[in-house]
């Protein structure tokens, strides 16, 4: 049943690993708004073989803001997933109740709000009243005109947006070297705080990561924008803990569309899978294939060392 899955990865390397210095602790953090996908699992299997490598600790972050969207059987996915494919993590919840009880990003309200009365003292941000729906339409897509009307900040139902400066910033690659490169024109004056007074991801997993001392970040491609709009917030919030973060982008796995997968109950979902009589090892023999490697791969660590050599 699977040879009708067709995919590529969306570049065509991944960087070969030498010379990686040591770290403390990454992070895995998925969302609970739909079933983790085999891009997850390569997610996963880069993340603990990157932190086998490095002396770092595994932390399981859970992003859970987005309360519309969250719910338990989401939760429980990623639990029942990671367990199934026999991922660790050092620390983080280990069952719903404890998530809820101790890890949820609800109980870290208190530091998102401080960061916002950090920003607005400095007068690094203003506030913008269009909808979503507004920007897809006006084609503003991640920027708008709200800045000239100079609307109060403490107004119901605003976002706050940060005053971005266009400059390059500084990114440490996770072997140690720097690069440098601007915010793309579609991040502008990304907003840090929504309407429903929440942050947004970029500034909650700022803030998440140096709270809990990430001192190395294993994410997507597709994360590279959020990855520099993240150093340009965490200058304006000056914390320095940020900027020694060493990050590792990882290709996507894409569809033959060109589409990325997306969090579903579909084939590429682990749970559809599992619950098709399919086991670990075919699931990361699967996730393989979809890298271009036709080879039993019967734990993560196969699959990371099969990404790392790519
Ligand atoms: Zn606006």
């Amino acid at each position: 049943m699977l040879c009708f899955l067709y995919f590529g990865v969306s570049t065509a390397v991944l960087k070969v690993i030498s010379n990686i210095t040591n770290y403390h602790k990454t992070r895995i953090a998925p969302t609970p708004s739909g079933f983790l996908h085999l891009g997850n699992v390569l997610s996963f299997a880069i993340s603990a073989g990157l932190a086998q490598k490095t002396g770092a600790k595994i932390l399981l972050r859970i992003d859970d803001l987005d309360q519309l969207r969250v719910n338990d059987e989401y939760l429980q996915d990623i639990f029942d997933t990671l367990n199934f494919l026999q991922i660790p993590w050092d620390e983080g919840p280990r069952d719903i109740k404890e998530f809820k009880d101790k890890y949820s990003q609800l109980h870290r309200m208190p530091l998102y709000n401080v960061a916002f009365k950090q920003l607005y003292d400095a007068g690094l941000v203003f506030a913008c009243t269009c909808s979503r729906k507004q920007m897809r339409e006006e084609g503003l897509v991640n920027s708008c005109t709200c800045f000239e009307h100079n609307q109060p900040l403490t107004a119901q139902n605003v976002n706050w947006r940060l005053l971005t400066t266009g400059d390059d910033v500084a990114v440490k690659n996770y072997d140690g070297h720097i690069i440098r490169a601007a915010l793309p024109a579609s991040m502008h004056n990304f907003i840090i705080k929504k309407k429903d007074g929440f942050p947004s991801y970029q500034l909650a997993s700022l803030i998440d990561d140096v709270f809990y001392e990430i001192d190395l970040v294993v994410r997507g491609d597709d994360l590279w924008p959020s990855t520099l709009a993240q150093h340009e917030l965490a200058l304006a919030l000056k914390q320095s803990a940020f900027h020694h973060i060493g990050f590792f982008h990882h290709p996507l796995l894409m569809e033959q569309s060109g589409q990325k997968l997306s969090k579903s109950a579909g084939a590429t979902s682990v749970r559809y899978l599992r619950q098709h009589g399919h086991t670990a090892a075919d699931i990361y023999t699967l996730t393989a294939r979809m890298l271009g490697i036709n080879q039993h791969t019967e734990n993560w660590q196969q699959l990371a060392a099969i990404a790392f050599r790519l």
